[in-house]
């Protein structure tokens, strides 16, 4: 298939690249700090041209963008690596408040997604609850006009600076575990909320636990019907694959490689040369994945579940691969950290990239639905 953008589609892509060149804050590609002020002054930046909450519709901040606009704004944005891109209340806490929210909620909560003020984190996992997370077991009571939350959470991606936690709790214990979970909207500033830093293998400070201590929240922040919550979830889990799978930074990251090679090597053994073809090659069939997933979503209106679980597991090893490769052109040279070099810390890229097969639901996972919902295959 061949994707050839119209001319629209050209004059947008065409903007973001002069809004990158030109728009975004001095010193912006410099170690910026994941939440902190550089990333916050360029998500001000993108809610002022409505292009943080892009695919929104217009009357909630967005731009109302075709998934194909969306995708060419990603693939842009991520190819000339801005910081700040994973925005989980745009990808996906926003869009099922709208599916599912009342019209307060919506009120309450859009408007600061999509114009950069608030910034939300996902309470889903749980120690005995990852692969498996209608096993979860933190509880949410109901007390009079209030929900009492007790009960942890684990591996929360920028708990320690989200204002906001998209929540899900047990509400009903005495029904099958799909059927008594509800979704919240929960303020992480609210008392009764512990925030513990958890590092991870690169050494960075990116997810947390969270412990719940009776938590008391008003009734007015359950989203969705009660003990429905598990449909919330996963229609948030799918706007969360279909939002993921978008890596362009492979792309970039081979075109960087092929020019250091270029400039700095008289000679590659045959190997090598082979192994970045492949990359190559890799890089292609993602980029005709995530083509394929927006067309598709453009002619039916919904993302196609399992074309996005493939891209996502498809991207989640290849950036594995390629790190381990980058490491392997890049040497010494890669593994030091310094300010100003013009090659990235790819031995923290290497480290980070291990997640990338987990996040998001596991490659296991991911193959396993993909077998059988999927394909129909027969379970053991
Ligand atoms: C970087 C990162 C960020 C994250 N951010 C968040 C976040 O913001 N919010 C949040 O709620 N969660 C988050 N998570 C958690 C993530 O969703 C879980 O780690 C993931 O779902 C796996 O759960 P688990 O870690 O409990 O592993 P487990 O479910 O215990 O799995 C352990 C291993 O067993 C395999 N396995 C399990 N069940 C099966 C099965 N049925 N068939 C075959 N193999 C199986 C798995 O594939 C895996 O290899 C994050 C994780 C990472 C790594």
């Amino acid at each position: 298939m061949d994707f050839r953008l119209n001319q629209h589609q050209s004059a947008f892509q065409q903007e973001v690249r002069t809004f990158i060149e030109t728009g975004l804050p001095a010193g912006w590609d410099g170690e910026a700090e994941a939440g902190g002020p550089v990333e916050r002054e360029i998500m001000g930046r993108l809610a002022a041209k409505h292009w943080l909450a892009l695919p929104w519709p217009k009357e909630y901040g967005g731009m109302g963008a075709s998934p194909m606009e969306q995708l060419i704004f990603n693939e842009q944005m991520a190819y000339h690596r801005v910081p700040g891109m994973m925005n989980m209340g745009v990808a996906w806490v926003g869009p099922v408040v709208m599916l599912y929210g009342t019209d307060a909620q919506k009120r309450d909560y859009l408007g600061s997604i999509a114009d950069g003020s608030q910034l939300w984190c996902t309470l889903y996992s749980e120690p005995g609850a990852g692969s498996d997370l209608a096993a979860m077991q933190t509880r949410a009571v109901r007390d009079g006009d209030d929900y009492v939350i007790n009960g942890q959470k684990i591996w929360t991606s920028f708990g320690h600076y989200a204002d906001w936690g998209w929540l899900a709790a047990r509400t009903d214990p005495d029904v099958p575990k799909h059927k008594g979970l509800s979704t919240f909207a929960i303020k992480m500033d609210t008392p009764g909320i512990t925030i513990r830093p958890l590092r991870n293998m690169a050494g960075t400070h990116e997810f947390n636990e969270i412990f719940f201590e009776d938590v008391r929240i008003p009734a007015s922040q359950l989203i969705g019907e009660e003990n429905r919550g598990w449909y919330n979830v996963a229609v948030g889990l799918d706007f969360e694959r279909s939002s993921i799978g978008a890596t362009s930074t492979a792309r970039r990251t081979v075109d960087d490689i092929a020019a250091y090679l270029r400039e700095h090597r008289g000679t590659t053994s045959q190997v090598l040369r082979h192994r970045i073809a492949e990359h190559a090659i890799a890089v292609q069939v993602l980029r005709n994945m995530a083509y394929n997933i927006a067309t598709a979503q453009e002619r039916t209106g919904i993302a196609p579940t399992r074309e996005a679980q493939m891209a996502k597991l498809f991207g989640a090893e290849m950036q594995q691969k390629l790190s381990a490769t980058c490491l392997q052109v890049f040497g010494m040279e890669g593994q030091a950290a310094r300010p100003g070099s013009r090659v990235p810390q790819y031995q923290y890229a290497l480290l980070r990239s291990v997640a990338n097969t987990i996040e998001g639901g596991t490659s296991e996972i991911q193959r396993s639905v993909i077998a059988t919902r999927g394909l129909g295959l027969p379970r053991e």
